[in-house]
């Protein structure tokens, strides 16, 4: 078993050499996953002389590789959650936004030849419970009310609840991310264009007509433009960091015999849902992938855990599953409003950035990448304003809705999950056999009173302390207050 990813293992990675002399060019990328790869190809076809820069040494080779691909234009925060912050109208343009990536990616690999193991399929949201049906009811009316197309399933690969169904969304993706980006390299390369990787970006500058990127080692790069597609932006320490948050993924992969499982994406309805997918291996098998087990980046060290609860799930559900032979994790990066940020970076005239993609990087990095070379280029950038980096996310989904509520629910049992883990751990000794999954339940919240107590201790109000004296039935010890603040509670009152 590997902990790399089967991509990496697989088709292997590229490697370029660094950056040696000062270059002048048209365009210069930071970051060669899959959004700095596609905005530095559309640049190239435009006939632009583009550098693209990595600090790796390989190219794609940090979360591009890690990914699962599924090139999904049903959105895993779902449409309707989607709607509720944004409406339908720009829900409706993000959703075309998904449908234009996947449909680029189609047509890049029939334009430059590159076999990527492309294949359009159906990708199918299954109710993990009964009572997650009203929830894919939403979704499915949701998807109505803005054109995506979506049909009831009475079947799917995996149980459904009794009395549940499934939806259906015809049209989804898939392919081969590393096969893909080295089709990208050897496009960008046809055209003129550099590639350098153990080039580490750090530092840049920008006047009226030019920007200039210097990188560690010396060599510096001035260009018209710069895009920042490094998937947590290194350009920009706060601006866009407020705005998403880090969040860990676990990926398992293992044969199946080919014809045992349909061909589809596969999303159930889970806090942490889970991911499924078949990538063709050899002439008899398949190769079943599947993630979930997500928590909050920093907030869980429980690692082997996930990944045997991974097993165990995959193993109740695909019988026909072989030996783990794969298996990795990576990071996402969740955007507040659950749309990548793609454009002008807040605050300058010829830099752009992207990040923010959620888990639909593949098609938000491509979606993105045609953003970003429309507003270079002076043309019509449809995605503009939508996936604007600048833009405040609207007030009332931020604090209220279902969305915060999951959330919290994910947050609490992501920091139970940890200290159960480590508790777990260290009772076991060195027995690394997972936890049975009936631990694994979301604790109700409970409310830290002794923390609300402290509180009002340390506001010295008294009067503020009969509620929660009442509230507990407890003896509070007495407060001394200063006379002055007595007198302005007592005007107050
Ligand atoms: C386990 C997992 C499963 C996923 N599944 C899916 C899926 O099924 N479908 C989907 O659409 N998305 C999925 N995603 C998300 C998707 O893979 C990522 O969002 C996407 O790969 C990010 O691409 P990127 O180009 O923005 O970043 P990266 O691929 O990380 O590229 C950024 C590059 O910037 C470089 N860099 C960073 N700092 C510097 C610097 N200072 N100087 C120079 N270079 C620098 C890095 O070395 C790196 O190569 C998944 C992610 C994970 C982790």
């Amino acid at each position: 078993m590997t902990s790399s990813s089967f991509w990496h293992e697989d088709a292997g990675l590229e490697q370029r050499p660094p950056l040696q002399t000062d270059v002048d060019c048209d365009l210069v990328v930071v970051g060669s996953g899959i959004a700095g790869m596609s905005v530095a190809y559309e640049a190239a076809r435009f006939g632009w002389k583009v550098v693209v820069i990595d600090r790796a040494e390989t190219i794609g080779g940090v979360m591009t590789s890690r990914t699962t691909a599924h090139l999904a234009t049903e959105l895993d925060d779902y449409y309707h959650i989607l709607i509720d912050a944004v409406g339908e109208e720009d829900a409706r343009l993000y959703h075309e936004s998904q449908v234009a990536a996947v449909n680029r990616i189609e047509a890049i690999c029939g334009d430059e030849g590159i076999e990527a193991d492309f294949k359009r399929l159906d990708g199918l949201l299954v109710p993990a419970e009964l009572a997650h049906l009203a929830d894919v009811e939403k979704e499915y009316d949701a998807c109505r009310s803005i054109g995506v197309d979506v049909q009831w399933a009475e079947d799917a690969p995996i149980p459904l609840p009794d009395g549940g169904r499934a939806l259906r969304f015809p049209n989804q993706g898939r392919f081969h991310p590393l096969k893909y980006i080295r089709g990208l390299i050897g496009a960008v390369e046809a055209r003129g264009g550099k590639i350098h990787g153990s080039t580490v970006y750090v530092d840049h500058g920008e006047d009226a007509a030019r920007v200039t990127i210097e990188t560690e080692a010396g060599p510096s790069i001035s260009a018209k433009a710069a895009v920042f597609a490094t998937n947590s932006p290194v350009n920009d320490k706060v601006a866009i960091h407020t705005k998403q948050k880090p969040m860990r993924t676990y990926v398992i992969a293992g044969p199946v015999p080919r014809g045992s499982v349909e061909d589809m994406l596969i999303w159930d309805t889970l806090q942490a849902y889970h991911y499924v997918r078949l990538q063709p291996l050899g002439d008899a098998q398949d190769l079943l992938i599947v993630g979930g087990e997500d928590h909050r980046s920093g907030e869980a060290t429980d690692m082997g855990d996930r990944l045997a609860h991974l097993e165990h799930w995959t193993r109740a559900r695909f019988p026909c599953f072989g030996e783990v032979r794969y298996r990795w994790s990576g990071q996402v990066l969740e955007p507040v409003d659950y749309m990548p940020y793609s454009g002008r970076n807040p605050g300058n005239r010829n830099i752009y950035v992207h990040t923010g993609d959620s888990g639909q990087g593949m098609t938000n990095g491509v979606a993105g990448a045609l953003n970003i070379a429309a507003l270079l280029f002076g043309q019509k950038a449809r995605f503009a304003e939508l996936l604007n980096p600048s833009r405040k996310p609207k007030p009332r989904r931020l604090c209220d809705g279902p969305r915060s509520r999951r959330q919290e629910l994910q947050r609490i049992s992501d920091r139970r999950r940890s200290v159960v883990g480590r508790r777990a751990e260290a009772r076991r000794g060195r027995d690394r056999s997972p936890r049975p999954l009936q631990d694994r339940r979301i604790p109700r919240p409970r409310r830290d009173f002794g923390a609300a107590i402290s509180r009002l201790h340390a506001r010295r109000v008294p009067g503020s302390l009969e509620p929660v004296r009442n509230m507990l039935g407890l003896p509070l010890p007495r407060v001394a207050v200063p006379a002055g603040r007595q007198r302005d509670q007592r005007t107050r009152d």
